[in-house]
């Protein structure tokens, strides 16, 4: 114990953004906490027991002297405006030197989700780390903790000596995470700061989280080893990353990682698992059954099920779509069971503060004519026009302002309301659907902009499809273009080389 109470640094930029939609993410999108109350904040398990925080979280709190610089989170977008990244990284750069002009740091943590996409750069985050590694110096121990559909590049590994991500998908487990990686770095700072041996073994595939859930095969069994590998005696933690999908930067691919104190131990269990994940590589499927929109519709119209739910997955702006695609709602409309009234059906939602403002400017009963959707993603088939009548209006801090629209035939409604928010949203609660005067289960069928369904969607649903529609985070991952990943690389190629110790990437231990 040469540092009883070590001192432990905290910023990072947290986002999982897409390349692949025209969507930008900027300064106004995200949340961001600067000094050392306000990041502290953060995290919940550092809250007062009798508030939700945990007794382990109060250990910890005492266990070292924090200093918050900045962090900024956001909601999946596109990529980040690159002034935008400059100014926060001046920010937690300029913050650190001033930390280290008070006293040494013994630590840093770094707090990042692992797949934020800016204009310019092939590796976010591993630019980040670097500038930070220029700035406190390569003694202070660095550790993060990460979204399991983070990327770990080369260089990100090169500067963090321990490496941690959710074990979980859905992150159930997000704030456990974060929780061990800070303290497992307090705990290695205070036993004098010696690096961790760590291993990293990349694995060429690339799955969409739609195929990943741990509720379900093979994902499920390949994380439930881990904690068998993290009761080796030298074996500290031991982590598999499926990687991000929807940036075209050669980062993007499974990882497996594992930290410890036996160098021997370390490389055999991330070979091990990151061996396991290769096994598994062609048995990945989704987690609901799938098909084109065209498709889905078909079997919902002719269905008996109600509500029939769908899953416009390729635009989930909850991953990083735009949300404005208007592929759904233009075939909906084209539909002559919903065009006639004989079915009802919900899209929900498209962004388009436009149409929201026309809706309050006509007010509830009111009609017009709208071009709903297809500024931010015009592919197929772009802005669509329809005429509608205004049947509700809310304000909420998630949507902002949001319509329901009645589509009119001429002067007579159609089985078809669309709803329309000046801010992308995700429409996943009942509360949501109440504010709106609507419910879950108040029409034939509901498509939504979502991927697999959230517990409130789920439980109201009869039956679900997820259809794989196009947008800037398509499921269909072979039509959206990469040039630029590694190949081969699953699903572009049949086949992958599998791992072996030559392809272990080794570093810390010193
Ligand atoms: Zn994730």
């Amino acid at each position: 114990m040469t540092t009883p109470r070590p001192r432990i640094a905290i910023a990072g930029i947290a986002i999982e953004s897409s390349t692949f939609t025209p969507y930008r993410s900027s300064a106004a999108d995200f949340e961001v906490r600067c000094g050392t109350a306000e990041i502290l904040e953060r995290y919940p398990f550092f809250a007062p027991v009798a508030d939700g925080g945990t007794e382990t979280g109060q250990v910890l709190r005492e266990a070292a002297e924090y200093v918050g610089v900045l962090h900024a989170r956001a909601l999946p977008g596109g990529q980040l405006v690159g002034a935008d990244y400059a100014v926060w990284k001046e920010e937690i750069l300029s913050g650190l030197r001033a930390a280290l002009a008070e006293a040494p740091l013994d630590g840093f943590f770094f707090d990042i989700h692992g797949a934020m996409s800016v204009e310019g750069l092939d590796d976010a985050e591993g630019d980040l780390i670097a500038a930070i590694r220029g700035v406190i110096g390569p003694d202070v121990l660095v550790g993060t903790a990460m979204d399991l559909h983070g990327n770990v590049s080369e260089v990100l590994f090169e500067h963090c000596d321990l490496l941690t991500c959710y074990r979980h998908a859905p992150h159930i487990d997000a704030w456990e995470t974060r929780e061990r990686g800070l303290r497992d770095l307090v705990e290695a700072a205070s036993r004098g700061g010696a690096r961790p041996h760590k291993a990293l073994v990349h694995v060429p595939i690339l799955l969409p989280g739609e195929k990943t859930s741990t509720r379900i095969e093979p994902a499920k069994s390949l994380y439930a080893r881990i904690p068998g590998l993290t009761a080796r005696e030298g074996v500290t933690d031991v982590s598999i990353w499926i990687g991000f999908a929807w940036a075209d930067q050669p980062r993007c691919k499974a990882a497996v990682l594992a930290f410890g104190e036996d160098a021997d131990a370390v490389d055999a269990a991330a070979l091990e698992l990151a061996t396991a994940v290769w096994q598994a590589r062609h048995d990945f499927e989704f987690v609901a059954p799938t098909g084109t929109f065209e498709e889905c519709l078909d079997r919902a119209v002719a269905s008996t099920a109600r509500p029939f739910w769908i899953s416009d997955s390729g635009d989930n702006p909850g991953a990083g779509g735009a949300d404005d695609t208007t592929y759904c709602l233009s075939r909906l409309l084209a539909r002559e069971e919903i065009r006639a009234g004989e079915v009802s059906a919900l899209m929900v939602s498209l962004v388009d503060p436009g149409s929201a403002g026309l809706a309050t400017e006509l007010g509830v009963g009111g009609r017009g004519d709208f071009t709903v959707g297809g500024r931010i993603d015009a592919r197929d088939p772009g802005p669509v026009a329809l005429r509608a009548e205004v049947t509700a209006l809310d304000d909420a801090p998630g949507t902002g302002r949001a319509a329901a629209l009645r589509v009119l035939d001429g002067d007579t409604p159609t089985g078809l309301t669309v709803v329309v928010t000046a801010r992308r949203s995700q429409w996943a609660s009942h509360e949501m659907f109440a504010r709106l005067g609507m419910s879950m289960t108040g029409f034939d069928i509901v498509t939504v902009k979502m991927g697999y369904l959230e517990p409130d969607q789920y439980e109201s649903a009869a039956d679900w499809l997820l259809a794989l529609t196009p947008g800037g985070v398509d499921q269909d991952l072979v039509r959206l273009g990469h040039a630029r990943i590694d190949r081969p690389m699953i699903p572009f190629d049949a086949e992958i080389p599998a791992p072996a110790p030559d392809r272990i990437l080794r570093g810390g231990g010193a």
